[in-house]
């Protein structure tokens, strides 16, 4: 198979329907085959249209971090301060995630950070079901590219979009769960932090075992 058979499967995967490639893409893979990456996926992502939050966003907040991370983390949908940036959790809830990584004795750029929604929901809002399933292939394509051995859910709609399951968080907090053949440990989100410091000593222990999974204990 070429780049142009690679990338038109690929775009039926992720569900799009209506196909156009350009002439560069075109030429560039006469010159030979290669295999998917982390930044074909995510140019894929940058001119989605597939649902109306497209309509709305200033930018497509893919995911950033070592495309060959042991540990990601995946949160719900980018805020105003992300969809400017076009960065995950740069925030004030991004700021204590990034707290929360360093205090695992890890960087940014040594994990993973993403969303299960690439692009904000106008005013912040809840992201509607559809939206949900327009943009999963992405996440679930970004996992099969980086195999990192264990995710970190960031709240519920993390946890039940990544799984397809009407999990509770506070039922299955702190337990571990797969998805994809991958250890997925789900904790609150950071924002429910900023509310509710006093669940912070909750995350702390979801990360120490995530951290001895890890070897990083
Ligand atoms: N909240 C999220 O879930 N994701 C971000 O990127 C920022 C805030």
């Amino acid at each position: 198979m070429n780049d142009i058979t690679n990338e038109l499967t690929l775009l039926r995967e992720l569900g799009f329907t209506h196909l156009e490639i350009s002439e560069q893409r075109v030429a560039s893979s006469e010159q030979g085959s290669t295999r998917e990456t982390l930044d074909d996926l995510g140019r894929i992502a940058r001119a989605c249209e597939k649902c109306r939050l497209a309509k709305t966003r200033t930018n497509v907040v893919y995911g950033v971090g070592n495309p060959n991370a042991d540990l990601m983390f995946v949160g719900e949908a980018p805020g105003r301060d992300e969809d400017i940036q076009g960065e995950p959790f740069v925030g004030r809830a991004g700021q204590l995630l990034t707290d929360i990584i360093k205090a695992m004795k890890l960087t940014r750029d040594q994990v993973y950070i993403t969303n299960v929604i690439k692009c904000r929901p106008p005013e912040n809002r809840n992201p509607e079901p559809d939206e949900l399933d327009e943009c999963r292939p992405y996440i679930k394509r970004q996992i099969a590219l980086i195999r990192p051995k264990v995710i970190v859910t960031l709240g519920r709609f993390a946890l039940q979009s990544l799984t397809e399951k009407g999990y509770s968080i506070s039922a299955v907090r702190g337990q571990w769960l797969q998805v994809d053949g991958v250890k997925v440990m789900p904790t609150y989100h950071p924002a429910y932090l900023l509310r509710n410091p006093a669940a912070k000593k909750d995350v702390w222990n979801d990360m120490k075992k995530v951290m001895a999974e890890l070897g990083l204990l």
